[in-house]
């Protein structure tokens, strides 16, 4: 394992999913959360490429601005409450 590099990338990491399709992303090393756009929700394709196409733009700065920090807790604390009964590793 190396991942020397990888801590000066700025990554991206799938914070939620549901049933396997990437919803909401979020940068490694700015913090900064991409979500999907709700009509391709569901498709995985398009989804994924949704949230990468926003982490490749966005504007990554390492951790600094608390507010934007605090912001974007706060944006996910209320997408979560409105979704809090999903369950993601269901299978019928
Ligand atoms: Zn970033």
């Amino acid at each position: 394992m190396r991942y020397t590099l990888s801590m000066l990338e700025k990554k991206l990491r799938v914070v939620k999913q549901i049933e396997g399709v990437p919803v909401v992303g979020a940068c490694e090393r700015c913090n900064k959360q991409f979500a999907a756009d709700p009509h391709v929700i569901g498709q995985l394709a398009m989804a994924k490429r949704g949230i990468q196409e926003q982490f490749e733009v966005h504007d990554c700065k390492p951790i600094d601005s608390i507010q934007n920090a605090l912001w974007t807790v706060r944006r996910a604390t209320e997408s979560a409450c409105l979704q809090s009964s999903g369950d993601s590793s269901r299978s019928s």
